[in-house]
């Protein structure tokens, strides 16, 4: 029996990924794919404005960073913000068991849907994630709705 990590230390990881695409010029929201024995697998952070990619979310971009995983079942997605329908989408896809989200404050994203599907979601209402969207978001409203497809 393998002790459950330290998630708040985990999701350190990811919001060091936000700051950065923060600096960046960015959409900051951040994460990383740890496996159950606390080893990062991969980690990044929303470029949709860097790359001009619509397709780079936080958790896409920790995904690929992590390459191929024979499973999934034991991986926790640790994210700064509760993942959106595409992101919740990979993780029922790949069946990722557990998601970590900073917060859900400011987007509540699919993790209803998700804890349906029986991933274990854990909302750790990080007041330094609810900040940082908070900030964001109604500082750059137009760019918000455009990467959550909002018209
Ligand atoms: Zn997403």
């Amino acid at each position: 029996m393998i002790a459950t990590p330290d998630y708040r230390a985990l999701l350190d990881t990811a919001i060091a990924e936000a700051r950065q695409g923060l600096a960046e010029g960015g959409i900051p929201i951040g994460a990383a794919l740890y496996a159950r024995d606390g080893r990062l697998l991969g980690c990044g952070h929303n470029r949709r404005v860097q790359e001009d990619d619509p397709s780079i979310h936080g958790e896409t971009d920790a995904f690929r960073k992590a390459g191929r995983q024979m499973s999934y079942r034991d991986a926790i997605m640790v994210t700064t913000l509760a993942p959106c329908w595409y992101c919740s989408g990979l993780v029922r896809q790949f069946g990722i068991g557990t998601v970590v989200v900073g917060e859900s404050v400011n987007f509540g994203g699919g993790i209803d849907w998700l804890r349906e599907a029986g991933v274990n979601v854990v909302d750790l209402a990080d007041e330094r994630c609810i900040t940082m969207m908070g900030d964001w978001i109604a500082a750059n409203p137009a760019l918000w709705n455009e990467d959550i497809g909002e018209d």
